[in-house]
């Protein structure tokens, strides 16, 4: 049931029967008026019917006096003894004068009647028996009064007598008559118990019945009021009211009372209606319809009641909630389908997006490219620089990739049905994996594009903590529908060719090939062995001898590091370092082999080796992002080396990711007296601003240079003038690679002062390396000692 309803039917009976019972109440009182006016009315009548009583009496006293002081009566009553008939003739003489007698009577006192008038009444003697006052009785319908003079006058001396006379009483007869015609009021008169009336019906029922003052009676079909007034002691006056006009003036009253109650009843629930629905139900229902709106995901605003109650009040608050749940639900769905750092859409939106759009090419016949790209070493920038620096640098990295990708210009923030619109999406699926869905594309070439475009706008530096920080990154590349149908196939394969590009090098593309899964595979089962790896000793160090070409004695080397895998036995660096530094175990590896090389140096030392230096790599995650001089500094205070004994190589490409960084922290290490290398110089940008910029002691000029110099007349110019450059910055220059007895001639010539390569010697366990020196440094002094025996000899 409505609550409007409800209210009417318990507003109804509060308004109506107040109404109906007010009637009531005034319909008795107005009753209990009419009946005060109708005995007050009575009391009237009873007074005008006690005077006409007590002059009828008078009367009647009038008459007896004059009857007993007529002379003539006078005279025959004295001789009333001797005379009889003269009294008789005398006293109807006197009868027939006076036609209001009706009877009269004189009688001796001894009892004897003296004379009497003729009549027919028969008068019994108990009327007479009541003194001067008289009593009324009835006869034939007519009313008479019956007095008596006991005392007769003091001039009838001898003889005492009474006298006893009737009169009519046609006066109050009419003074009753009348009254019941005016006034329908019926008049009656009980003397004693008898009931004085010409009804006989009504003379019956009223001594029938005991009716007592005020009581209501009904007579002939019709209702009286009764009311009762003692007139004398013996007599009473009862008033028959008819109530007929008081009833049917009451029953008006009520009706219309009851007519007006009713109204009132039907205006004010009509009243009440109106404001129930304007105050209550109106209300109600709009802020129904705004919870079925809200319930229903529509936020749209209701319009607030500017009123000062507790609606106005509701409805502000509804306003303020509904307003509150509006920005929580864009919120939701901000971060359902968008990410929080970048604003960007999200894994979810972008799969959405990716099938919206296969659809739109099934239609035009066009291929879908999907771009998974990810930072190189982006682990370390967060590890290292903290979380913040690292949210910065995805924020960075967000906005090159969408200046790559033009339609986001036209993508309001958190719009999540206008994805469906776009042609190309950049998303962030989490860390720094981010993916980009190209359509319309007629061939990989147009996909391929895009993707240089990406790695040329990541070959600019970054601007992290007021420093230039350099960060590459891998995409892979997957082809609708060539290499999947779905969104998840596509991705997970574009995935899979972004850890190709990877694992061969990093900071470049590759399209997805079906063959590269099983390489993924692997990678992914060996990252995982590499915690195993670490605990159980599996990774090892070798060593391989950096041949000096000129002066005394040295035993050089550089580690070389090897994983003696359980399952999978010997596994290059080239495999597992770039393992390592994606998953961050860099560290460990690297700090385990500073240690581990001054723990050998010392060994050496130990065994009295002089002039032992060995040089180990130090990846650039160490360099960017760990902490290499304290392990640099723990290192040598464990072990009783001279620093100088110790040679740090690094790359170009480490110290160009952020370069203030790096100088400050070689500064360090060279302080320490360790020493520095730059390594594979010749291969990436080989600025020779680094040269100068960093505390460099030795150049090694990498293999690829030295492969070609025997053949390409260019390539020996260069490295004539790298190997020149270098002594005029007094560094120390190590040809690594050398093959050849061409390689080394070449190398000796243009006065490399150290060579590095299978000509000499391959990496192996430290004996060995050592074992190669001990034979070099013994042949070569047993050639020295023979050339000069022969000089000699010659001389
Ligand atoms: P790299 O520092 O340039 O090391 C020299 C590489 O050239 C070594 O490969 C070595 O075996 C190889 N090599 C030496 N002479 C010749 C030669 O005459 N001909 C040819 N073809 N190769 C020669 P390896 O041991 O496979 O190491 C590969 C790379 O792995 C290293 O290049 C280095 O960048 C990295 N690496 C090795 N050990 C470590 C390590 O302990 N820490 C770090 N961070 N990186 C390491
Ligand atoms: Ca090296
Ligand atoms: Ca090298």
């Amino acid at each position: 049931m409505k609550l409007h309803t409800k209210f009417l039917i318990i507003l109804f009976p509060l308004v109506v029967v107040p109404l109906l019972l007010n009637s009531y109440i005034t319909r008795m009182h107005f009753n209990a008026m009419l009946q005060n006016q109708v005995a007050q009315q009575n009391h009237v009548l009873a007074e005008q019917m006690s005077w006409n009583i007590r002059s009828a009496q008078n009367r009647g006293q009038d008459l007896l006096n004059e009857l007993v002081s007529y002379p003539a009566m006078v005279e025959a009553l004295q001789s009333a003894g001797d005379n009889p008939a003269q009294l008789q003739n005398q006293l109807d003489l006197f009868a027939s004068q006076l036609p209001a007698l009706e009877y009269a009577a004189i009688q001796s006192d001894a009892g004897t009647l003296l004379a009497e008038t003729r009549t027919e009444m028969k008068l019994p003697a108990e009327l007479f028996q009541a003194s001067g006052q008289g009593r009324l009785f009835q006869h034939q319908q007519h009313l008479y009064l019956a007095q008596q003079a006991m005392q007769p006058e003091a001039n009838l001396s001898s003889a005492t007598y009474s006298v006893r006379i009737v009169t009519g009483q046609p006066q109050l007869e009419e003074y009753i008559n009348h009254t019941r015609r005016s006034s329908n009021v019926l008049l009656l008169l009980q003397s004693h118990h008898t009931i004085l009336s010409q009804d006989t019906s009504l003379q019956h029922l009223l001594s029938q019945t005991r009716v007592s003052d005020n009581d209501s009676l009904i007579w002939n079909s019709n209702r009286y009021l009764v009311n009762r007034t003692q007139l004398s002691p013996s007599l009473q006056m009862i008033a028959l009211a008819p109530t007929v006009e008081m009833d049917s003036a009451s029953e008006n009253l009520y009706n219309m009372l009851s007519y007006v109650a009713i109204c009132a009843g039907f205006i004010s629930l009509l009243i009440l209606h109106r404001s129930i629905a304007s105050l209550v139900s109106n209300p109600l229902q709009r802020f129904q319809s705004l919870a079925h709106n809200i319930s229903n995901g529509n936020f749209s605003p209701i319009r607030i009641f500017e009123r000062k109650d507790e609606v106005g009040e509701l409805s502000t608050s509804l306003e303020t909630m509904r307003q509150h749940l509006q920005d929580t639900s864009r919120h939701i769905e901000e971060l359902a389908y968008f990410d929080p750092l970048t604003g960007l859409p999200n894994k979810v939106s972008f799969i959405d997006t990716i099938q919206e759009l296969i659809k739109r090419s099934q239609v035009a016949g066009h291929q879908v490219a999907i771009l998974f790209f990810d930072l190189d070493n982006f682990k370390h920038v967060n590890d290292g620089l903290g979380h913040e620096i690292g949210d910065e640098l995805l924020m960075q990295v967000s906005h090159r990739l969408k200046e790559c990708i033009r339609s986001h210009d036209v993508l309001a923030p958190g719009n999540h049905p206008a994805l469906q619109e776009l042609d190309s999406l950049v998303a962030r699926l989490g860390g720094d994996e981010f993916t980009l869905v190209l359509s319309k594309i007629n061939s990989p070439e147009e996909a391929a594009k895009v993707a240089s475009r990406i790695l040329q706008q990541f070959a600019k530096p970054f601007c992290l903590l007021d420093s230039d920080v350099f960060v590459s990154a891998s995409i892979g590349i997957s082809m609708y529908p060539k290499d999947g149908r779905t969104p998840e196939d596509l991705l997970k394969n574009a995935d899979t060719a972004m850890y190709a590009a990877k694992s061969s090098g990093k900071n470049n593309a590759r399209f997805y090939d079906s063959k590269m899964n099983k390489p993924v595979l692997e990678r992914i089962e060996l990252e995982a062995s590499m915690r195993s790896g670490l605990d159980n000793d599996e990774f090892i160090l070798y060593y391989q001898p950096k041949v000096p070409l000129f002066g005394a004695t040295r035993f050089e080397f550089e580690t070389l590091m090897r994983w003696n895998h359980k399952d999978r036995g010997m596994i290059s660096p080239g495999v597992f370092i770039p393992l390592a530094e994606d998953s961050g175990y860099i560290q460990q590896l690297g700090d385990w082999a500073i240690e581990q090389t001054c723990r050998q140096i010392e060994y050496w030392n130990q065994k009295g080796y002089r002039h032992v230096s060995v040089s180990t790599n130090l990846s650039p995650v160490q360099l960017n992002y760990g902490n290499p001089v304290q392990t640099i500094r723990n290192a040598l205070e464990s072990f009783d080396i001279e620093p100088a004994q110790l040679e740090i190589e690094i790359t170009e490409s480490g110290l160009m990711q952020n370069e203030a960084h790096a100088v400050e922290l070689l500064n360090e290490i060279k302080a320490l007296g360790v020493r520095i290398a730059l390594d594979d110089f010749g291969t990436g940008y080989s600025s020779l601003a680094y040269l100068i910029k960093f505390p460099i002691d030795t150049l090694k000029i990498d293999r690829t240079f030295i492969k070609d110099i025997e053949s390409q007349a260019e390539s020996l110019k260069v490295l004539e003038s790298i190997i020149a450059l270098a002594k005029s910055l007094d560094l120390q220059v190590v040809a690594e690679g050398v093959e050849t007895r061409e390689q080394l001639e070449l190398l000796q010539k243009r006065e490399c002062d150290l060579i590095q390569g299978f000509y000499f010697a391959r990496p192996s366990e430290p004996d060995i390396a050592m074992q190669f020196f001990e034979g070099h440094f013994l042949k070569k002094h047993q050639r020295a000692e023979s050339g000069v025996s022969e000089r000699k000899a010659a001389s």
